[in-house]
């Protein structure tokens, strides 16, 4: 199979530069490929700040993520359970996609624009019906900032009514400090995209023969939290509302997180997709672990604030307990403990 690609360069005098995927122009052959690109020009608008190294050209597919059929015709990619870095180029949330009759569903898309080309190529390799909707489980950047080639090639992204606001206001900073840690040249092409499809409350999606119920959240692991049930197997893609391995992170409200997670606990599926880890937990016993994390979490917290701690000394005590049953503890703890004391503070 062959594809067509562009160079596109931050600099043309300085770099970096990066092949950049156009989907749409995959093929069997080189000279089919060649052709269809002679055929019908690429839109290079939408690479805006970026300069083109050549011209657009086919060449053989390239980097594919690998994917595991968790149930026929749901595919989910298995995030590594680490801090996103120049090694593992962002490669650390889970992404989803589910194949219908008429269309494909991507669930999240990771942390770049390279995975979400990764994905692409998954998914054409597995199927050649359209992607048309790119579904964001919430607003951190390890799971929206991979959307641009799905979009690119005619996906519509759907997400939490408050998604749209909250990537306006984070979106540079996230992108920054990705830009950081992944590094510039890995991270090239990576941009935020518009919400099509905003959800306040529930919402379906019809991909021929297999029907998506989505639900937006209160606030819980954010303020934007979106699940996806594909009744069809019984699999809810739950987004961070579910941890497995690594240390759950509060970013929204932690007794709003704790309800939500006990209406997802009485829900009959029969398996679910957590955001990190898994890639695949059996239901309800798969939402256990998070659910203690975020009870440790909320009673020693109260505990701090009743007696009289300050926030400095209660961030080293705190759900202490927990640090042995998690990865990436030190990373996530403190800062849980933090957004848990300032929220209930004031209770
Ligand atoms: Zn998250």
């Amino acid at each position: 199979m062959f594809e067509a690609v562009i160079s596109l360069c931050l600099s043309l005098a300085a770099g970096p530069c990066r092949d950049h995927l156009l989907p749409g122009y995959e093929a069997q052959t080189q000279a089919a490929c060649a052709a269809a690109l002679a055929a019908m020009a690429p839109d290079l608008t939408r690479f805006s700040g970026l300069q083109a190294k050549g011209e657009a050209r086919c060449q053989p597919v390239g980097e594919t993520l690998s994917v595991i059929e968790i149930a026929p015709g749901a595919f989910v990619h298995r995030g590594a359970i680490e801090e996103p870095d120049a090694t593992n180029r962002g490669d650390v949330s889970n992404l989803g996609f589910v194949i219908g009759n008429a269309g494909v569903a991507v669930i999240d898309t990771g942390t770049a624009r390279w995975m979400g080309e990764a994905l692409w190529r998954a998914i054409r390799a597995r199927t050649a019906l359209p992607v048309t909707h790119v579904i964001l489980t919430h607003m951190h950047p390890d799971h929206v900032f991979g959307a641009g080639p799905l979009v690119d090639a005619g996906a519509q992204v759907v997400g939490h009514a408050g998604l749209a606001r909250a990537l306006a206001d984070r979106q540079m900073n996230y992108l920054e400090s990705l830009n950081r840690l992944v590094g510039v040249g890995t991270m090239l092409g990576t941009r935020s995209v518009s919400v099509d499809l905003a959800i306040e409350t529930t919402a379906e999606i019809d991909l021929g023969g297999r029907v998506l119920s989505l639900r937006a959240w209160p606030a819980g692991h954010t303020a934007t939290d979106l699940t996806v049930l594909d009744a069809t197997s019984g699999t809810l893609f739950a987004g961070d509302l579910v941890f497995d391995d690594h240390t759950p992170a509060l970013d929204g409200s932690l007794p709003g997180w704790r309800a939500v997670l006990l209406e997802l606990t009485g829900m009959e599926l029969s398996r679910v997709v957590p955001g990190h880890g898994g890639p695949s937990l059996e239901w309800p016993a798969g939402a256990a672990d998070t659910q203690r994390y975020l009870e440790v979490l909320e009673a020693d917290t109260r505990a701090a604030i009743d007696a009289g701690q300050r926030l400095a000394d209660a961030v080293e005590v705190i759900a202490r307990s927990e640090a042995e049953a998690w990865a990436l503890f030190e990373a996530y703890n403190a800062r849980n403990a933090t957004v848990a004391f300032t929220e209930l503070e004031w209770d």
